[in-house]
């Protein structure tokens, strides 16, 4: 199996022991990795922390990624402990509950901005950073969903939102390849967590699921975290640019 021994591995996106990004989390560590864990805020914190703690993270820190502040001062922690970092995971999604629950066409312009700023910019933010800390090359990631590409019923505003994200994937994978940092979008199937309830009809979403993906199952944290820890892997170096789903096979028939 593939190590991520010493690797140092940045995971931003926790808020409990649902999310994707805890799967991940933890796959990383399985496999060797140091891990530094943010959460949102001091509300968050009493359920990050526990988790960050069982993890061995040796750096715990707040981030709000709208924050200018708290991102910057993230990385100079990251450059004072580590002075580099291998992997960068951002899995964090945010659209305002009126703009998420209505039609596309009726999206305010102020929701707009912050749901495209919160799940799109932010990742940008994440990897320009990250960029001087990984001289030798590294590994970035992020989350995105089958309605980024098909009309997916409720998914609404998030759909051209994560088709933005897919495409920033992309031209960021093409412009940091010949340094050797690979960029990638994990495209899971529909799993409960925090976010997903704020979904109109979510459990109808992971019934279709489950009934029409070929392998009839509904992806777990853990299968998405173990797909994660590989792209992390050096011997996955030469792959990058990639909407990486892990969904059942549900992309192929939805
Ligand atoms: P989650 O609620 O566990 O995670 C969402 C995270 O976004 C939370 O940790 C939250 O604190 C964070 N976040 C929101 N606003 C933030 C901000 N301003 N600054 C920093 N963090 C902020 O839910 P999840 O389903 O694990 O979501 C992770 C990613 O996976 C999201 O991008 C989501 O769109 C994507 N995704 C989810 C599913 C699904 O069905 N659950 C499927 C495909 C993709």
């Amino acid at each position: 199996m593939f190590s991520l021994q010493g690797k140092k591995a940045l995971i931003i996106g926790i808020a409990n022991d649902n999310s994707i990004a805890y799967g991940c989390a933890k796959a990383l560590r399985r496999q060797g990795a140091d891990l530094a864990i943010t959460y949102l805020n001091e509300k968050a914190e009493k359920h990050v922390r526990p988790l960050a703690e069982q993890l061995g993270a040796e750096i715990i820190a707040p981030l709000d990624v709208t924050q200018d502040g708290q991102f910057t001062a993230l990385f100079d922690r990251i450059r004072e402990t580590w002075g580099r970092v291998d992997i960068c995971l951002h899995a964090v999604a945010f659209c305002p509950k009126e703009d998420l629950h209505a039609r596309v066409v009726d999206t305010s312009r102020e929701g707009f901005g912050q749901a495209m700023d919160i799940s799109v910019h932010s990742f940008i933010r994440m990897v320009r950073r990250a960029e001087p800390l990984m001289p030798p090359g590294g590994t970035c990631m992020t989350v995105s969903f089958y309605g980024a590409e098909k009309v997916v019923e409720n998914y609404n505003i998030m759909g051209p939102v994560k088709a933005a994200l897919e495409s920033v994937t992309k031209y960021m994978a093409a412009e940091l390849g010949p340094k050797g940092i690979s960029v990638h979008a994990l495209s899971p199937g529909p799993i409960k967590t925090r976010a997903a309830s704020g979904l109109e009809d979510f459990d109808e979403l992971l019934e279709d699921a489950a009934e029409r993906a070929p392998t009839h199952q509904l992806v777990s944290i853990e299968q998405v975290g173990a797909y994660a820890a590989f792209l992390a892997s050096e011997e996955a170096g030469n792959i990058t640019g990639g909407v990486h789903y892990i969904d059942g096979g549900y992309h192929i028939v939805g």
